[in-house]
């Protein structure tokens, strides 16, 4: 067995963040896009479900299905998908060396740290916020659906200018009709 050089530990680790940062900049601008509420676009159809009020407030322990990337609901797991897993397979695919790490990081991120454990819980504020779009972060996107769209990193949000609060640059109008048939709200 050969032993990786340290230029080889240092090169691997810039390509993997490189990696990260165009996984979590596809995952930005296909959440954004996600909330242009027009007929044609089947992303804001997938992601109603995940602004409903019950989203939040529905007790979403471990399921076994979630070990197989199915989550909840139809919508939710497409959801994920279309937001988070296509994107990281497409920056796999163009880094393949970092790649199997990055999905790994994906799985585990969604199996074990989404909702309210990590992602969705108030109690995680704070100076980690100022970097992970969880926790404080990640509800704020709930309150002003305008704000926030960055998943994993806040760091697009700060290059284009949807992070802070109040009225913001992304589409104000959360998805109207979640896929149960009753009215949300942000
Ligand atoms: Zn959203
Ligand atoms: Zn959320």
């Amino acid at each position: 067995m050969v032993l990786a050089s340290p230029l080889e530990i240092l090169r691997w680790a810039a390509l993997f963040a490189l990696a990260l940062l165009a996984w979590t900049a596809l995952a930005y601008g296909i959440h954004r896009l996600a909330h242009h509420n027009v007929s044609w676009n089947r992303l804001a159809l997938a992601h109603r479900a995940h602004h409903h009020p019950a989203y939040l407030l529905r007790p979403r322990p471990l399921r076994w299905h979630h070990l197989l990337f199915w989550f909840d609901t139809p919508a939710e797991t497409l959801d994920v998908w279309f937001t988070l897993t296509l994107p990281a397979l497409l920056v796999a695919a163009l880094f393949p060396a970092q790649g199997p790490v990055l999905l790994g990081c994906h799985y585990l991120y969604e199996v074990l740290l989404s909702d309210g454990r990590f992602d969705h819980n108030p109690a995680i504020d704070g100076p980690i916020t100022r970097v992970l779009a969880c926790g404080s972060y990640h509800l704020e996107h709930h309150r002003n659906p305008a704000r926030h769209y960055g998943l994993i990193l806040t760091l697009w949000d700060h290059v284009f200018g949807s992070a802070g609060f109040g009225p913001g640059p992304g589409f104000p109008i959360p998805p109207r009709q979640p896929l149960d048939g009753t009215e949300a709200s942000a």
